[in-house]
């Protein structure tokens, strides 16, 4: 029996990866869950999964949560203590790490430096901090398991294999909502529209990266960091249905990629049973019926951000979590306040141009950029504003 902590448990990642606790009850106990607001659904999960402890991030809805369940055996922390306080839960097997954006950074660290084996979805911290990580991970004798479904293939991938001898990996990327628009469109983009993802269902910070193509420039940082892999050898390619999660290319020419529905609990799955399989999907992958698949070269002209990133990673610096904060802030400024689709990367760029701090040596500093990265980005995204 595993016993689990899913921090971001009221998120897309964090419900799928409840399901499969429910698939599969004698594998996992839940110990510790944590939420930022969201007491109501945070106290259902907690009348289901029965954890020991858990941490909201408003001390406001933490208070309600205990008026609410009353004699129910579960300690009910909060604020960023609180988070990390369940992240480094001795007693647990494994922490699912799926809070969105560079809030999970501190959350995540805690769970490593106490020791504790990583399931990472939350690609954000790896951005900023992604050395950082690797660093305390490899102390501390321990693991980090891709979730997200790229790194999860090329997990997969390489089983068995040398990373020596891998030549270069490949991303998949479904192009997003906006794929076919020209940038005069792009202009007009709603929030609306860039939270219609074709294939995928997910919150909606990450909606929007898929649209702007961010996401795959946060997932090639991602990658880097994880895989251990100089940025000259990753590679992105644009593959509308989503079948084909990425691909890793050997030195004698062979490329092997993992494909299977567009479903994230295939990757939380084997992230969580590894190196087990579980019977999960019962619907076979019918290539008969799919027919063709499909790919083409990003367009970076149309969307700039991979270039960013890439850029962020050829510099190096403080340009990572730079970058990220930027985006956080900008993605926010366009769902929230009417700053323009094409004017999130401008904001990002000038981030990035702006920012003279040094490489972070530590978690405080990476932090430290982050805050200044906001407060400039936020200035930045007012210029903007409709
Ligand atoms: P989501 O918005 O659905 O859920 C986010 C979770 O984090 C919620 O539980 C929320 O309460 C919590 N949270 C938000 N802000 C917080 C804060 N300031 N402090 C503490 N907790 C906070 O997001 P998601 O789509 O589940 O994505 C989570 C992470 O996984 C992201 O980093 C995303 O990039 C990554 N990811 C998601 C998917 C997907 O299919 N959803 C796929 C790959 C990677
Ligand atoms: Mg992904």
């Amino acid at each position: 029996m595993k016993r689990i902590v899913i921090l971001g448990s009221t998120g897309s990642i964090g419900e799928s990866t409840l399901d499969i606790v429910r698939k599969f009850p004698d594998r996992f106990s839940v110990l510790g869950l944590t939420a930022a607001t969201n007491d109501q659904k945070l106290e259902h999960q907690i009348r289901l999964f029965r954890p020991k402890v858990v941490a909201l991030s408003s001390e406001c809805a933490a208070r309600q949560l205990r008026r609410r369940l009353g004699k129910h055996p579960v300690d009910i922390l909060s604020g960023e203590q609180g988070l990390c306080a369940v992240a480094s839960l001795p007693e647990s097997d494994l922490v699912i790490s799926a809070i969105v954006g560079g809030a999970g950074l501190l959350p995540t660290m805690a769970a490593l430096r106490a020791g504790r084996a990583v399931a990472l979805a939350n690609k954000e911290p790896m951005v900023m901090a992604g050395e950082l990580m690797q660093r305390e991970a490899h102390r501390q004798g321990i693991r980090i398991f891709p979730i997200d479904s790229e790194h999860s293939a090329i997990f997969q991938s390489m089983e068995g294999h040398r990373l020596c001898d891998v030549r270069r990996i490949v991303l998949t990327a479904s192009g997003g909502p906006f794929w076919d628009w020209t940038r005069e469109e792009l202009a007009h983009a709603t929030p609306d529209q860039a939270l219609q993802h074709p294939n995928w269902k997910m919150g909606a910070k990450i909606t929007v990266d898929s649209a702007t193509l961010m996401n795959k420039g946060l997932e090639v940082i991602e990658a880097r960091w994880l895989f251990d892999m100089t940025p000259d050898r990753i590679d992105m390619v644009i593959h509308r249905e989503s079948i084909i999660h990425s691909l890793v290319e050997y030195c004698d020419g062979s490329v092997i990629a993992q494909l299977g529905h567009p479903d994230m609990r295939t990757p939380i799955a084997y992230a969580l049973n590894y190196p087990e399989r579980v019977p999960l999907l019962p619907q076979p992958l019918d290539l008969g019926k799919i027919g063709t698949l499909t790919f083409s070269p990003p367009d970076f002209e149309r969307f700039p951000c991979p270039k960013l990133a890439y850029a962020a990673l050829e510099h190096g610096g403080a340009l990572a979590p730079a970058l990220n904060a930027a985006n956080e802030v900008a993605v926010q400024a366009f769902l929230e306040r009417g700053l323009p689709f094409l004017h999130i990367p401008t904001v990002i760029e000038d981030t990035m141009q702006s920012c003279t701090h040094r490489s972070p040596t530590s978690i405080e500093e990476a932090l430290a950029v982050d805050r200044w990265a906001r407060t400039h980005a936020s200035a930045i995204a007012k210029r903007y504003l409709t």
